[in-house]
């Protein structure tokens, strides 16, 4: 009888144990992770410092800042053509961008509802013009 608390014991000890050694572990893999994802947040910032750095007039032309001008190239064309995704989708639910306070409304309003602008007609023909453009570089990414 002693025998089998003695095995009952010892085995709910392993089993908390083994528990605890689990939990520990998918506590210091998650710590890992977010820190992954901190290292990763802080490569973009300097990145967009370097970006910034190197983009100002005063330190356009330096040596080490020709040495990513090509990426920096890189970037204001990815930017770019996020911007004009942006505007396609926006065009695609029907929405236009407000020119003074950049406010998104609704195609059908004459006016914004954040500013009171009056919004032409022609924002939406614009963006309608530029439509095949926009196909171009989304047919672009993907390849
Ligand atoms: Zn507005």
């Amino acid at each position: 009888m002693s025998d089998i608390i003695a095995a009952i014991k010892e085995f709910t000890e392993n089993t908390a144990k083994k528990a605890d050694t689990v939990y520990r572990a998918s506590m210091l893999k998650l710590s890992a992770a977010a820190l992954a994802k901190m290292l990763e947040i802080q490569y973009r910032e300097l990145g967009l410092a370097v970006y910034k750095m190197c983009k100002s007039d005063e330190n356009n032309g330096k040596e080490e800042c020709e040495e990513i001008a090509a990426l920096t190239v890189q970037i204001d064309g990815t930017r770019k053509r996020i911007a004009a995704l942006e505007k396609r989708i926006e065009y695609v639910m029907g929405l236009v961008r407000c020119p003074d306070c950049g406010n998104t409304v609704k195609m059908r309003n004459a006016y914004c509802s954040a500013c009171g602008r009056r919004l032409a007609a022609e924002e939406e023909k614009r963006v309608e013009e530029n439509e095949n453009q926009i196909e171009d570089q989304m047919l672009k990414i993907t390849n």
